[in-house]
């Protein structure tokens, strides 16, 4: 079974389709996050930029990206708190 924790987006919380890092948590997929836009194995590769790009992206006002898929009761806190604790 994939875990919460694997399929979230390491930046924003957005649960991913396929695990963002694999199931090993090794093994990028250079996908896209719909949300923050982060692509997986590019710019969350270490926790400083994983930190950088949330906070860029928070004071940006926390767009989506990809504009049709954002939920209409979307709840950015409630997503935050999907991102695994050693990336917060
Ligand atoms: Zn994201």
């Amino acid at each position: 079974m994939t875990s919460k924790a694997q399929l979230a987006c390491r930046v924003c919380g957005l649960i991913q389709i396929e695990p963002p890092w694999g199931k090993d948590g090794n093994s990028p997929n250079y996908e896209i996050c719909d949300c923050c836009g982060v692509e997986f194995g590019y710019e969350d590769s270490s926790l400083t930029g994983i930190k950088n790009y949330r906070k860029k992206w928070l004071q940006t006002g926390k767009n989506w990206v990809s504009k049709d898929d954002m939920p209409e009761n979307w709840n950015v806190d409630e997503q935050l708190k999907n991102i695994p604790v050693q990336y917060t």
